[in-house]
């Protein structure tokens, strides 16, 4: 069993250098469509795992605008294999950090900056947990083979990279883990053990154009009929089965004295369970048909034509993902943490794999505010942090829950 005294004293050794790693991460600026930072970082990532035996493959993505994916792989002497998930990308595109000064600035326990928390910091966490247990397990580290996943293009929820990572996953990878940030509640860790499907979805409304002044009732108002069909999309959230639906935009009509001949809008639903989601997207597409706005002198209908125009399957409660957890939790009980499951709202890699492989997310540091850079004097708003303190016990977790699997 391995000391958890010195694992702890290992792992504050090596922060200076996940520190510095982290520092020149954050300084490359991985916007998703920023294709040159991406593959820059990308580079970057392949030299600090490249020490620990790692060798990198780039897939260029399949949108030409996106950099490129990044696989590394370690053959251990095993069939068995672990797979560590991670993204290069971040939301932030350059004009706004040099705009709201973002950059690498630590102030006590934090270190703010853009991907510090999401998802830079889960990339160190990789690599800090990948040097702990090469110092201290070294057999299992060598047995075992690694395959590490970066995504290029994880906030855009990139289409393919679930086909670049499936073809390295079979029966005998133990795991994928991972590393999004972690919640906390209190002093318990929150590890991810479900997430919603995402849908997003399309609405068009083709009424009739009349001239306003002159002849209203030829009229079929295609936003009239597109704002009651969104009535009935919006009543179709029922928090008791944690379905959501949101309208996200809408546009239609062209000039004031025109009655609107075409409405669109668009929107999500996600749901933790496959049965639900299937359920809301039949009730969605039933919608499409004739309209009940029609116009007044002929009883022309608008129509309205629903589309589903993606689908981010749901990662649900599953006993792969409940065995891992109960191997975090026994592993937490063991380093004075308590460590609990949580389920999430937001989508992540994890979501194309758990079917394929047990899987478990929240591996990486605690912190808060992803997705924000700006600052306000008062402090009311704060831009992304991660919190330094984090790293340590977090790699720790990770490091004994991983042994235990490997047990
Ligand atoms: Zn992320």
């Amino acid at each position: 069993m391995i000391d958890t005294v010195l694992l702890n004293k290992f792992l504050g050794s090596q922060m200076p250098a996940a520190l510095e790693m982290l520092r020149k991460m954050v300084g490359i600026n991985s916007f998703t469509s920023n294709r040159e930072g991406i593959n820059q970082l990308g580079r970057l990532t392949a030299e600090c795992f490249a020490p620990l035996g790692f060798t990198a493959r780039f897939v260029p993505s399949v949108n030409g605008e996106w950099g490129n994916h990044l696989v590394m792989t370690r053959t251990g002497r095993s069939s068995k294999s672990i797979a560590l998930v991670s993204h290069l990308d971040t939301v932030f595109p350059p004009e706004e950090e040099l705009a709201n000064a973002f950059h690498w600035q630590v102030a006590g326990d934090r270190a703010f900056g853009p991907g510090t928390l999401d998802i830079k910091g889960g990339t160190v966490m990789m690599w800090l947990v990948l040097m702990a247990l090469r110092a201290h397990a070294p057999k299992t580290f060598e047995e075992i083979t690694w395959k590490l996943f970066w995504n290029s293009s994880e906030e855009c929820l990139s289409p393919d990279f679930e086909d670049v990572c499936r073809p390295h996953l079979s029966g005998s990878t133990l795991a994928l883990l991972v590393f999004e940030a972690e919640n906390t509640a209190g002093s318990d860790h929150l590890m991810v053990a479900a997430r919603k499907g995402r849908f997003t979805w399309k609405v068009t409304v083709t009424g009739r154009g009349a001239h306003a002044g002159g002849n209203l009732k030829q009229g079929a108002n295609a936003l009239i009929q597109l704002a009651r069909t969104l009535q009935q999309i919006d009543v179709m959230t029922d928090f008791s089965k944690d379905l959501t639906f949101n309208v996200g935009k809408m546009w239609g009509g062209t000039v004031l004295n025109r009655v609107p001949h075409l409405a669109v809008a668009e929107g999500e639903f996600r749901a933790f369970s496959p049965a639900i989601c299937e359920e809301a997207k039949a009730r969605l597409l039933a919608l499409s048909g004739p309209g009940e706005v029609r116009s007044q002198n002929d009883g022309y209908r608008c129509e309205v034509a629903v589309e589903i125009t993606s689908e981010s399957r749901p990662w649900p409660r599953n006993p792969g993902t409940e065995k891992l957890l109960t191997l975090w939790r026994e592993a937490g009980a063991r380093l004075g943490a308590s460590v609990l499951g949580e389920q999430r709202g937001g989508l992540s890699d994890g979501n194309s794999f758990w079917d394929a492989v047990p899987t478990l997310d929240g591996l990486g540091p605690s912190g808060d505010n992803d997705h924000c850079s700006e600052r306000s004097l008062d402090g009311s708003k704060l831009p992304e942090f991660v919190e330094i303190s984090s790293f340590i016990p977090k790699a720790a977790l990770n490091t004994v829950s991983i042994l235990n699997l490997l047990a």
